[in-house]
Order: structure tokens, then C-alpha cells, then sequence
């Protein structure tokens, strides 16, 4: 295998990527509307309930559709993941790692083509689209690295006329369960990690993306992973997600998406069932309510290019997203100002089209943003945005800003997963660290600053997962940034890093 490195970005204000990006948006309009199926060991499974994907900027578009399992092809699957896995777990390290790489190699080769289908059915601009596919190009190279490097022996200590070994194994069947907000990268990466490690799996993908799902499907088996090794199974999440994370033979759960969701796997996935051998392991990659602290100190133009790519990034749907702007109260006029200059010169459009803000990802979560937002009129000052704009029917919000929000109200405290900000002005950086430890996630932070005396301590104070300084607090790189939160953001195992499982540190 190659070494390691990040999949670069293309420069879209040049002709090549730009017409590139353009000829994969027709390919891929050109092939809306079609069926993929559910897949177990390799085959297409028939169902008789469909999932109907549309394009958030126009719903009327059916991006496709897929199956929807039912509990009997769930157990269908989960039978396939554990046969599989007695030939899967044996083959040596470095054969599975180089099938994953693979995986990603395919993905690279096809990286606007897969692009294109996110902008379609997420909702994402090309740059977002790209930087997802990207992510999950990145996932497949790392984890092949990283199978390699755990298939050594851990080190021991020595005892005097005895030879001890400790090393790692593949430990069964497990279940991924990823969000619709990175389609592509979440779902390869959750997968592919277990997998190159000599894991099998069951992917449940998430019923607003799974038609993203099924092209990974296709490039798995083209890359020559055995059958059975991943399994494809979308459904709803209430009633197919239950049976998965309650199965006996299920060895362990990757779960990215909300506190509520994951805190009720997690609860399910301690209890033990008639014929389970084993204590499940259940990884949890939660919500975020992140802040990005500015002080007196800060460069303040840099502070809001900050807040603002962290805030209206792919509609401030991402887990990482800046929701809160702490500001010390001696720049928070200024910096609002210049933040609300910056949000109200974004452009609102399709993905397609590639405008900074595009739509939000469903009409239930478009609904549910526009209800925080009237909440939020109650509570704080209104000062940009707050309006759902009609485009082709598409659920656009426009870029939002609450200011004089209190830190314990709901705008501080309720992740509300949309173009939404929440300005709160403290005295001074005591005051702003507090505030800004004071939700109950830890997903995310950032600090815009020149003190370093108050870098040095929001490092070891900022109680968060990924903690930024003077730059924005999204877009985390594989093996550059490994990623995930503490408290209620999740269970810290760090994707795209190094730590196997448990806590690590930032
Ligand atoms: P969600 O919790 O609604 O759904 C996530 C997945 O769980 C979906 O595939 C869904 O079908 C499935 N599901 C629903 N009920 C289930 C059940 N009872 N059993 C098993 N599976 C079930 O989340 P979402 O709306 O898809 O994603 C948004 C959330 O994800 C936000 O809270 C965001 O912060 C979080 N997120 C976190 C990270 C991170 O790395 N910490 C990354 C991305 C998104």
C-alpha cells in the first residue's frame, strides 16, 4: 500500500474540475429514479416496502429507491455477517487491508461521480459533496494502514522463563448505523474500520440517504470484498434498528446520530439476550451544541469567517457545526456586525448550483428547525434571517442569528441541527470558558485568540473532543484530526485516529 495521505480537494474556481463536476451532475440526473435492493451475502434480496429517496431542493425528484427490510431479511443478514465471518477474521491482515484499500481507490476513481449523487440526495454543494467523498476515500486508505499496524503483537513486559503474547483479534458480527449527514463518509467509515480489522457487518444507512449506500454496495463487490463480509440493509430505524442492536449474535454497534437515538442503543445494547455469548460493545458517536469562543485578543475578521463557514456549512448540519458564538462583551457588537454582513451575503440555492446554503435535508427536519426558530424569537433577538424560502419546493431556511441569548436558554442548550447561531456576550474569558463547558455535549470548540496564555488553557480547560484555534471548527481531517466528543457527543473512540476503543486524549 501506498502511505497514507489525505485525498486532495479540487480548486472548482478552475475550468477542469468545474466541467468535471458539471458532466457528473448530467450522468448522474440521467440515471435518477432507478432501484437498488437490499443486499445480503452479495445477492439483490426483493422486499416488498420501498424507501423513496427525494432531492431536498427539489422533492419532487425521486432520487431513487431502495428496499426497506423487515426483521426476516435483518435476520437474513445477520446470519450472512456471521458465516462470513469465520473465512473473513482468518485471512491475513494485510490481504483485508489491501481489499479495503481497494474500496477506497474505487471511491477516488469515481469521486465526482459519487459526489454528484450526494449533491442530489443530501442537499450538498460541490464543495461539501467533495470534502464527504473525500472523507470516506480517506477512511478506506487509513483503516487499511491502521489493520496492518494492530495485526502486530502488543508489547508486554518480560517474565524470566516464559514467552506471553498479546494480541488483537476480530471479535464477530457487528451493526453500523450511520446519520444522513455525511452519506457517504460516516457510513464508510463506520464500516470499513470493523471490516479491515477482520469484522463483519450489517449497514443500516439512514432512511433520508440510503441511495448513497447503495453505490458503496456496488464498489464493495467490485473491489472483490467476499459476500456476507458487508451486508446492506436499509429500513426504518425504529423497528429494523431494535432487532439489530437486540440480536444475540451481534458482537458490537457503531452508531453515529442523535443523543436520543444513541442513548436508547445504548441502553438496549447492555441487556443481555437468551443465547448471547458475549457483552456487546457499543460505540456512540452523538449530537453537539459547539461554541466558538472569541476574546478581546481575537483577529476579528478571521473570528467571523470562522463562525460563519462553521455555522452555514452544508446548512449547519453537521455534528461539528458552530451553534454558539461566545464573544467577549468589549468586541460582540463589532463581531456580530461583521458576522451578519458575512451570513447575509451567502447565496441560497441548490447543491447543484453550488450556492453556499442550500436545503435542509427533509420537510420533517425543515419543519422542526422553523419551529425552534419561532421558539427562539421568544427568547432572544432576531437578528438575521428566520425565514423558510420557496424554491422549487426545496426546504431552505435562510441563515439565522439569535443574539443576546442566554446561556442556559433553549437556543444554548438544544441542538437544533440547521442554519441556526446563537450569539451570547460574556464579561471576559472566564466567563466565556464557563459558558461555553456549560452544555451538556463536548463535540466541538474553538477559541479565536492571540493570548497564548488563554490558548494554552481553553487546551486544557475547553472540555471538547476537537478543540480549534483562530480557524473554524467543521471539517476535521482523517489521521490529521481524529474526531469525536466527549460527555453526550459520544463514547470518544476517535474516528480517523488511532485510539481502538475507550477514551483517548485530545
Ligand atoms: P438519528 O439519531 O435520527 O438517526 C441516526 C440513525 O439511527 C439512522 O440510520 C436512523 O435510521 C437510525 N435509527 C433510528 N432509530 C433507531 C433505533 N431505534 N435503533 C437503531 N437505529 C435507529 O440521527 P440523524 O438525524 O440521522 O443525524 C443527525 C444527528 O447525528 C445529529 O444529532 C448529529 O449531531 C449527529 N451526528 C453526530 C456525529 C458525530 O460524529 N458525533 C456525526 C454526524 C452526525
Amino acid at each position: 500500500m501506498e502511505p497514507f495521505r489525505n485525498e486532495p480537494y479540487s480548486d472548482f474556481s478552475t475550468a477542469a474540475p468545474r466541467d468535471a463536476y458539471l458532466e457528473a451532475l448530467d450522468t448522474v440526473t440521467s440515471k435518477l429514479g432507478g432501484h437498488v435492493p437490499v443486499v445480503i451475502d452479495g445477492k439483490p434480496v426483493a422486499t416488498d416496502v420501498r424507501i423513496t429517496s427525494i432531492d431536498p431542493a427539489n422533492p419532487d425528484v425521486v432520487v431513487g429507491t431502495t428496499g426497506s427490510a423487515s426483521r426476516a431479511e435483518a435476520q437474513l443478514a445477520i446470519d450472512a455477517a456471521k458465516a462470513a465471518f469465520t473465512d473473513w477474521s482468518r485471512r491475513p491482515a494485510a490481504e483485508r487491508a489491501d481489499l479495503v484499500h481497494r474500496i477506497g481507490d474505487l471511491i477516488a476513481e469515481r469521486k465526482f461521480e459519487m459526489s454528484a449523487w450526494m449533491t442530489l440526495e443530501a442537499g450538498k454543494n460541490w464543495v461539501e459533496a467533495e470534502a464527504d467523498v473525500a472523507e470516506a476515500i480517506d477512511f478506506c486508505r487509513y483503516y487499511a494502514h491502521q489493520a496492518v499496524r494492530i495485526a502486530e503483537p502488543v508489547p508486554v513486559v518480560g517474565y524470566p522463563g516464559e514467552s506471553n503474547e498479546s494480541f488483537l483479534i476480530p471479535i464477530g458480527p457487528g451493526v453500523v448505523i450511520p446519520p444522513w449527514n455525511f452519506p457517504l463518509a460516516i457510513l464508510v467509515g463506520m464500516a470499513v474500520a470493523p471490516v479491515a480489522a477482520g469484522n463483519t457487518v450489517v449497514i443500516k444507512p439512514a432512511s433520508n440517504t440510503p441511495v448513497l449506500g447503495a453505490h458503496f454496495m456496488d464498489i464493495v463487490a467490485e473491489a472483490g470484498i467476499p459476500d456476507g463480509v458487508i451486508n446492506f440493509l436499509p429500513g426504518p430505524g425504529s423497528d429494523v434498528g431494535d432487532f439489530l442492536v437486540d440480536h444475540p449474535d451481534t458482537r458490537f454497534i457503531n452508531f453515529t446520530g442523535s443523543k436520543e437515538v444513541g442513548l436508547r442503543i445504548a441502553q438496549r445494547a447492555s441487556a443481555v439476550h437468551p443465547g448471547q455469548p458475549w457483552l456487546k460493545r457499543a460505540f456512540m458517536e452523538l449530537g453537539g451544541k459547539n461554541a466558538l469562543i472569541v476574546d478581546e485578543t481575537a483577529d476579528l475578521e478571521n473570528a467571523a469567517d470562522a463562525i460563519v463557514r462553521g455555522a452555514y456549512g452544508y446548512q449547519g448540519q453537521k455534528c461539528s457545526a458552530c451553534s454558539r458564538a461566545i464573544a467577549v462583551a468589549s468586541i460582540h457588537d463589532e463581531l456580530l456586525d461583521l458576522v451578519v454582513a458575512r451570513a447575509a451575503a451567502l447565496e441560497i440555492g441548490p447543491g447543484a448550483e453550488n450556492k453556499s446554503v442550500g436545503p435542509v435535508i427533509s420537510a420533517v427536519q425543515h419543519r422542526s428547525i422553523l419551529e425552534e426558530i419561532s421558539r427562539g424569537r421568544d427568547e432572544a433577538n432576531l437578528v438575521l434571517g428566520g425565514e423558510a424560502i420557496d424554491r422549487d419546493g426545496g426546504f431552505y431556511i435562510e441563515p439565522t442569528i439569535f443574539a443576546g441569548v442566554r446561556p442556559e436558554g433553549r437556543l444554548a442548550q438544544h441542538e437544533i441541527f440547521g442554519p441556526v447561531l446563537s450569539f451570547i456576550s460574556v464579561p471576559d474569558f472566564e466567563e466565556a470558558l464557563s459558558v461555553a463547558n456549560g452544555t451538556e455535549y463536548g463535540l466541538t470548540g474553538g477559541l479565536c485568540s492571540s493570548d497564548p496564555e488563554r490558548i494554552e488553557r481553553a487546551k486544557r480547560e475547553f472540555h471538547v473532543g476537537n478543540l480549534y484555534i483562530n480557524r473554524k471548527i467543521t471539517g476535521a481531517l482523517v489521521g490529521v484530526q481524529p474526531f469525536g466528543g466527549f460527555k453526550m457527543s459520544g463514547s470518544n473512540s476517535k474516528a480517523g485516529g488511532q485510539t481502538i476503543c475507550g477514551s483517548s486524549p485530545r
